[in-house]
């Protein structure tokens, strides 16, 4: 199978490789990327499970009781350098989340959608002309949200105004 999109760790000891596009890709703003990255947000790119391969070793995992759905999410890393190389979920078994930022062209997955903007930090920009939900892309029914559009760029003054 050829490979669409692939990156690794900072330490270079995990690699992975895609052997498809991404279904999308994501910027997410809920709190628990916040403190899982110790950052502002996380960029994400889902796969089908099966569509990425690891080699030189397999991500240790770290599992989170979700808030929101009671499920669990993995955090999943490199055991030596701490990158997070992405997340699977007990809620969606089928899917996993790549971090954008270990590809080695981050560039080549674009991002389709922001999410959680309710809680994004100050001082973070909304970006304009793709779509921004408050909070999931989905209702926890599987009904779909409705997304924002801007014309301009939005900035986050304090948490709960985007
Ligand atoms: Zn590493
Ligand atoms: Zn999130």
């Amino acid at each position: 199978m050829s490979t669409v999109l692939e990156g690794g760790c900072l330490c270079a000891k995990i690699r992975f490789r895609a052997t498809q596009a991404p279904l999308r890709t994501l910027v997410c703003h809920c709190t628990f990327c916040q403190r899982m990255t110790g950052s502002s947000f996380y960029a994400e790119s889902l796969f089908p499970i099966a569509a990425v391969e690891f080699e030189g070793g397999r991500p240790r995992k770290y599992e989170h009781t979700s808030d929101g759905s009671g499920k669990a999410v993995y955090v999943e890393f490199c055991a030596d350098c701490g990158t997070t190389l992405g997340l699977t979920f007990e809620r969606w078994p089928e899917l996993r989340a790549i971090s954008r930022g270990c590809y080695d062209n981050p560039n080549a997955a674009a991002i389709t959608a922001n999410i959680w903007t309710r809680s994004a930090q100050s001082g973070v920009a909304l970006p304009s002309g793709i779509d921004c939900f408050n909070e999931a892309r989905m209702t926890k029914e599987g009904v779909p949200e409705r997304p924002s559009r801007y014309a301009n760029p939005v900035m986050v003054s304090s948490a709960g105004d985007a």
